[in-house]
């Protein structure tokens, strides 16, 4: 199954598409991830991504681009993937199209923008390895510890509140409009983000199956 997760950031697309990766047991491929990767290990494309990411701005298409066709191209993405955080923009979907890829279902996560904040300021990252953990909904075993590898837990300099607020403008000006395009395609499927990880989970599930 070849699958896409939209939704605004902070809607909870990660957590998704790690329930997604264990129950259909494919990899989740998230730009997000793989740009802060390259980030930390000081390559030139994590260098030319850094000022966009940090000021809420999307990295230019035909890096993620290239990012993804690279990712998609690895052994372990022949039977299915998710793809959580791309596409974010019309040209980047149209890029998945003409690469031959189809897509079976794409899952939104909805959470209205009000509660979106709130969210993004209760949410931390492991230092070392990225997973990410939440301070209310998905709280570390130990005060800002890793469960994982025992790595620093801290909060992302694009998590900061004033730039969350261009982050959501950027989202519903770039990203929103996918909705469109893929709800004509007959694939898009919504699911309402919920208070429980656990329920939003059931919720994303039942939507692969219908
Ligand atoms: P979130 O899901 O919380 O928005 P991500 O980790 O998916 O966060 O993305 C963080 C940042 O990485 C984005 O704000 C953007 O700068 C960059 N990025 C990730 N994926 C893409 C993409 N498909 N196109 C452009 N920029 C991207
Ligand atoms: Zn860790």
């Amino acid at each position: 199954m070849k699958l896409i997760l939209l939704g605004a950031p902070g809607a909870g697309k990660g957590t998704q598409a790690e329930v997604i990766c264990k129950a259909l047991n494919i990899p989740a491929i998230s730009t997000g991830n793989i740009i802060r990767e390259a980030l930390a290990q000081g390559t030139e494309m994590g260098l030319k991504a850094k000022s966009f990411m940090d000021a809420g701005q999307l990295v230019p298409d035909d890096v993620v681009i290239g990012i993804i066709k690279e990712r998609l191209a690895k052994d372990d993405c022949a039977n299915g993937f998710i793809l959580d955080g791309f596409p974010r923009t019309i040209p980047q979907a149209e890029a998945l199209d003409a690469m031959g890829v189809i897509i079976d279902r794409v899952i939104d996560i909805e959470v209205p923008d009000e509660k979106i904040a709130a969210r993004m300021s209760g949410r931390r990252v492991c230092k070392d390895c990225g997973s990410s953990y939440h301070l209310e909904y998905k709280a570390p075993k130990a005060e800002g510890i890793c469960d994982a590898c025992d790595g620093e837990l801290i909060q992302r300099k694009d998590d900061a509140p004033e730039t969350v607020l261009d982050r959501l403008a950027v989202y519903h000006k770039q990203t929103e409009p996918l909705k469109d395009f893929y709800s004509k395609k007959g694939i898009l499927r919504i699911v309402e983000g919920q208070e429980e990880i656990a329920d939003t989970s059931a919720l994303t599930l039942k939507a692969l199956e219908d």
